[in-house]
């Protein structure tokens, strides 16, 4: 079985006060060896963060298709490794909500990163009217279709995140079976992109209202490797929860 994968989302929260809770996070790891866990923090407590925690993996939640050049306020991923990150998130919802961000984007974004020598999160989710209509596996196959990055290998570095955009910091979340029946259905688009075996290998985490309280059920669902968690990654305590129940 895969060694599950659980990462913290900070978004727009943390200031250094917050390196405690990194902190803390970083020693309950130490306990649970079976379980790979990471945090995405603000671009601003990348280095901090990595030097505060000595275990756990250290991520960006997004980063600039660029190499570098002319674009004001954007950071590229080659300076994301170089902050001590080992990962960047990309394709986030809110990302494509709030900056118009399209599949290809997220691709170029994605390659960007592995370009830099990193390892990407790739998220993918339908809205609410979307699942409502019926069409939330055939738009989440298309986001994978459009974002995955391509080239040698690719599939090897590549961490798959579903976050259905109405199960995020709403409290609800899909049944055990909507999640299963999702993520059966990004593994065959995963082997058809990357081939049998290494679309085999690629984690697909769920996000969406992870909490303590149901991480054991999410967790259990067929093909969930991990979980992305956004609000409950904020607290060691509640976070902690979670990679326990992994
Ligand atoms: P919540 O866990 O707050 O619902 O956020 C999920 C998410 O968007 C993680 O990337």
């Amino acid at each position: 079985a895969m060694r599950p994968y659980i990462v913290g989302n900070w978004k727009m929260n943390g200031t250094r006060a917050m390196l405690s809770e990194a902190r803390a996070i970083d020693r309950g790891a130490e306990r649970l060896v079976k379980v790979e866990v990471a945090l995405a923090p603000p671009f601003t407590l990348i280095h901090a963060t990595r030097k505060e925690a000595a275990l756990i993996g250290v991520g960006a939640q997004d980063c600039h298709a660029a190499e570098g050049g002319a674009h004001t306020g954007d950071i590229s991923a080659a300076m994301i490794k170089d902050a001590g990150a080992g990962f960047t998130i990309v394709g986030h919802s809110e990302r494509r909500a709030n900056h118009g961000e399209k599949d290809a984007d997220v691709r170029a974004k994605a390659e960007a990163v592995l370009a830099a020598g990193m390892a990407v999160i790739v998220c993918v989710g339908e809205t609410e009217d979307q699942r409502d209509a019926g069409k939330a596996e055939s738009v989440v196959a298309r986001q994978l279709r459009g974002s995955l990055p391509q080239g040698d290998n690719a599939g090897e570095k590549v961490t798959v995140a579903y976050e259905p955009v109405w199960a995020i910091g709403t409290g609800r979340t899909p049944t055990v079976e909507e999640v299963g029946a999702m993520h059966r259905s990004i593994r065959a688009v995963l082997k058809d992109l990357y081939g049998e075996e290494t679309g085999g290998k690629v984690r697909i985490l769920y996000g969406g209202s992870v909490k303590p309280e149901n991480a054991v059920e999410l967790l259990g669902a067929d093909e969930v490797n991990g979980a992305l968690v956004g609000g409950a990654s904020l607290t060691a305590e509640s976070f902690l929860g979670i990679v326990v129940a992994a």
